[in-house]
């Protein structure tokens, strides 16, 4: 039987008035039955089985560290979620940051891991962000399942940009660039500039099949155009200079500010893909950030019965009739009747309906809304709740007699026909398989990481990535 192991260590914690202040930790326990997590010698965590020690050995700063302060999660607490890991062997591993009953290989798992959202997990904690200690310290508790092995053709400094990199890349599957459209990222830096690379990447195998499409990066500051053509971008726009309305085929916000969600609309023809999380509202919609959280979609009603074989359906249909929470004033056509499980009502009420449905997910996959009220609560049902009436990667969609004024997402959407997309995470797999196959896009880490620092210079990290001057920091935890 092997020992239990017992660890202690010393790390910064991140409060809530956004200083550092040292902390001692302790991990005592082993994969098989769990780990007591101590800080300054009292009990912090007790984490179930399903989650192995490994060393650190880089962590990079990205904007939701910046903005921690900000999340419905508990402070102090040690942060750092853009993780490369050793083991005892010295084999480097990339860590996913949900802790899912998947992640840990729980057999038991809850109906959201079981339908294959582990990211939405309820039960889930965060590697560095909720709960779970993370890479800004030496050691890390990570899941099992989360541990992904780096290839040895992908360096390490390409390898640390993978959570961002597997976010952008999830993104640019979403919007599955087609030949000859025209794809622009909005505001790129720090995910904005991956967003880039990922679009090179798919560029590249479609360049392979005879077919193209074009990456445009869309900035304020003409200082970042040079390096997003480094990253792969075939053209780039200054904002300043006016680039006209419906110039691109999709456009990814990247910028962070609700500002930037009114120019992607503008810019777009066919869909807007949302990575910003601010938690402002933005377009007219008080929990846009939420629909991010969830991955939702929004998209036009079909003005009539969409042919067998229409995307959204089939993604929707899983096995079973669609359910479709109605929020619209007017009836729900025949043909829909005929297809799903419709349900009219108020949103608390119909929320509660799905949450005791014991098949499949407690949630409807469908809301459609006819006003920004209704979108709003097909998101949020009940104030104060973060309990959703849509499932994760489900859909809001608007009913052709919406009221768009004063909403122009809203607008967009009915009146354009433009959609609107979001993701949050992405899988890692997918990410390292396209880096470990294009060498010229593994240089990623050598073109993005700006600054480096040390494990005890924290806060100059933090400092530094919020500079101008910086794009990406990362924080290394041993000697190389
Ligand atoms: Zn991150
Ligand atoms: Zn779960």
């Amino acid at each position: 039987m092997r020992a239990v192991t017992d660890l202690a260590f010393d790390a910064l914690d991140y409060r809530a008035d956004q200083t550092f202040a040292p902390a001692r930790y302790r991990y005592v326990g082993d994969e098989r039955h769990g780990w007591a997590v101590q800080r300054d010698g009292a009990e912090l965590l007790r984490l179930g089985p399903g989650y192995r020690l490994l060393r650190v050995r880089e962590c990079g700063v990205c904007s939701t560290d910046l903005a921690r302060h900000r999340l419905p999660f508990p402070l102090p607490q040690l942060i750092g979620h853009e993780v490369l890991a050793v083991d005892e062997r010295g084999r480097r591993y990339v860590v996913e940051i949900n802790a899912s009953c998947h992640a840990r290989g729980l057999k038991d798992g809850c109906a959201f891991c079981r339908a294959g959202l582990p990211t939405h997990c309820p039960r889930r904690i965060t590697l560095g962000i909720h709960d779970l200690p993370g890479g800004f310290g030496p050691w890390i508790l990570a899941p099992i399942a989360a541990c992904l092995p780096v290839p040895v053709n992908v360096p390490d400094a390409a390898a640390v940009l993978i959570e961002p990199f597997a976010a952008a890349l999830h993104g640019v599957r979403m919007v599955d660039p087609k030949s000859g459209e025209r794809i622009a990222v909005l505001g790129p830096r720090r995910l904005g500039m991956l967003a880039v690379a990922a679009l090179a990447g798919v560029r590249a195998n479609m360049r392979a099949r005879g077919e193209d499409f074009a990456v445009a990066a869309v900035v304020r500051d003409p200082a970042l155009l040079p390096l997003a053509a480094k990253f792969g971008a075939t053209e780039g726009r200054l904002l300043g200079d006016g680039v006209a309305d419906a110039s691109f085929d999709v456009v990814v916000d990247t910028t962070g500010n609700p500002d930037g969600l009114l120019t992607a609309l503008r810019l777009a023809r066919r869909e807007v893909h949302l990575k910003s999380t601010h938690g402002q509202p933005a377009g007219g919609l008080r929990h846009l950030t939420e629909m991010v959280v969830d991955e939702l979609g929004l998209a036009a009603f079909p003005a009539n019965e969409p042919p067998a074989g229409a995307a959204d359906w089939d993604r929707l249909c899983t096995g079973r009739r669609p359910r479709v929470a109605w929020l619209a004033k007017s009836r729900p056509p025949t043909w829909l009747l005929a297809r799903a499980d419709v349900r009219c009502g108020e949103p608390a009420e119909l929320a509660a309906q799905f949450a005791a449905d014991q098949a499949g997910l407690p949630r409807a996959d469908v809301a459609v809304a006819d006003g920004a009220a209704g979108v709003d609560a097909a998101v949020r049902p009940r104030a104060g709740s973060e309990e959703p009436l849509v499932r994760p990667r489900g859909l809001v969609l608007l009913h052709p007699q919406t009221v768009t004024a004063d909403a122009p997402l809203l607008d967009a959407v009915a009146r354009r026909g433009l959609r609107l997309s979001t993701s949050r995470c992405g899988d890692f797999a997918p990410a390292l398989a396209l880096l470990a196959s294009d060498q010229e896009l593994a240089r990623i880490g050598d073109r993005l990481v700006t600054h480096r620092f040390r494990g005890e210079q924290l806060a100059e990290a933090f400092a530094t990535a919020r500079s101008r001057g910086c794009i990406k920091a990362v924080v290394a935890q041993e000697p190389r």
